[in-house]
């Protein structure tokens, strides 16, 4: 079989590979923490599944439209207008079969090949993946510790040019925890003004956020028409397996982004979208106390992370996922993953799983119970002294 060339430039998640390995592992008898795959370990609020079960038993066994059912895409609307303070209408939202095909038929609808797309790194790996797969030019930019895991504008600046076509942001960020400041935000916004790209901000993690106020580059003045906003119901609403998310974007670009999607999929699944109409215009108090499991779990893990020799941890501002530094103990990131998975029977990711710029980083999902957490430190621990790796 003779494959098309731009197979070999598709990339992978490596979550999905540690998760095999770790099931491998299991099935020999060992025994493991999973702190690799990035899903919230709770179940779906029972009133989002007695919907779903509800549109199953009257009759949602149906195709809809394209770009979504229009009661779910007007509660759509109606959330992300109150939440990002802009006004939106229904006729800007597409849902998609969770929110990754938002990244595809952005990067599909807007980019020719030879077009630059910078993307932050480390990052999400499906960015560089669909970039590099449609044939474009993928331009890195670094995120840095040393700046709370936010970008270096003045960087950004320099690595602009007349062939940038768009800037993939995401805030909370996967795999660091970090935010963009208001303040960046507004600078990338005059850059991207001034040197006219489009901005996909992937705002998936905006409800998994431990500061007061989220701020979405969407809102700053003359930015919504720029900004593809991708958002979800698999992270706040525990929801990863159902497949639901969507996009915001000006009406001509939905309307081709439909298109794609009639290409691809014809549509989301229709009992799927009405459980999501539930979970947006139910009652809150499931998600609400999942966040806070979240920001007790984070407290924890940080803590317990920057007391292990070798380690340093900063402490996340939104999502589940924390991004130690284990500089210090002069292993590459992905040695040490695998030393942790095979001999502490911790699954974690090597920090170059989410690009270059994540060399001398592991990142740990909190999205187990904190009795599993404290055990995978204290496994941690015990690996790094057995192996010598750290003098105590
Ligand atoms: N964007 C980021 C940053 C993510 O971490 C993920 C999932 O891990 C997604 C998008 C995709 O979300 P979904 O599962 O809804 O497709």
């Amino acid at each position: 079989m003779k494959l098309s060339q731009r197979m070999s430039r598709l990339g992978t998640e490596t979550a999905f590979d540690v998760l095999v390995r770790a099931r491998r592992l299991e099935a020999q008898g060992k025994d493991i923490v999973h702190l690799e795959i990035g899903e919230p370990d709770f179940d779906t609020p029972e009133n989002i599944v007695d919907a779903a079960v509800h549109a199953l038993r009257n009759g949602a066994h149906h195709y809809g439209p394209s770009p979504g059912l229009p009661e779910l895409r007007q509660a759509i609307a109606e959330e992300i207008s109150r939440t990002r303070k802009i006004s939106v209408d229904p006729s800007e939202v597409v849902v998609t079969p969770g929110a990754k095909p938002i990244i595809f038929f952005t990067i599909l609808a807007l980019i020719d090949p030879e077009d630059e797309v910078l993307y932050p790194n480390p990052g999400f790996p499906i960015y560089e993946s669909m970039i590099q797969y449609l044939g474009a030019k993928a331009v890195p930019v670094p995120l840095l510790e040393e700046k709370n895991w936010s970008l270096d504008v003045d960087d950004l600046a320099k690595k602009v040019s007349s062939s940038t076509k768009l800037l993939i942001l995401n805030s909370p960020q996967n795999p660091t925890g970090g935010v963009i400041p208001l303040d960046d935000l507004h600078r990338i916004a005059e850059l991207a003004h001034r040197y006219d790209f489009m901005i996909l901000s992937d705002e998936i993690y905006c409800r998994i956020l431990y500061v007061p106020e989220y701020h979405s580059i969407s809102t700053l003045p003359g930015m919504k028409e720029r900004t593809i906003i991708l958002d979800g119901f698999s992270k706040t609403f525990a929801m990863t397996g159902w497949r639901l998310g969507y996009g915001i974007m000006r009406p001509d670009l939905a309307g081709q982004v439909s298109k794609l999607q009639t290409n691809a999929t014809s549509c989301t699944s229709t009992f799927t979208q009405l459980a999501g109409v539930e979970a947006l215009r139910g009652d809150q108090t499931r998600p609400n106390e999942m966040l806070e499991i979240f920001r007790e779990r984070r407290d924890f893990i940080v803590n317990g992370l920057n007391e292990i020799p070798g380690f340093s941890c900063k402490m996340p501002e939104g999502a589940f996922y924390a991004f130690p530094n284990v500089k210090k103990l002069g292993v590459p990131s992905k040695k040490l993953a695998d030393v942790l998975l095979e001999e502490a029977g911790v699954a974690c990711l090597s920090g170059t799983a989410f690009g270059s710029w994540g060399e001398g980083y592991l990142r740990f999902s909190y999205a187990n119970s904190q009795e599993k957490i404290a055990e995978a430190l204290r496994r941690i621990k015990k690996t790094l002294q057995d192996y010598h790796m750290v003098s105590f």
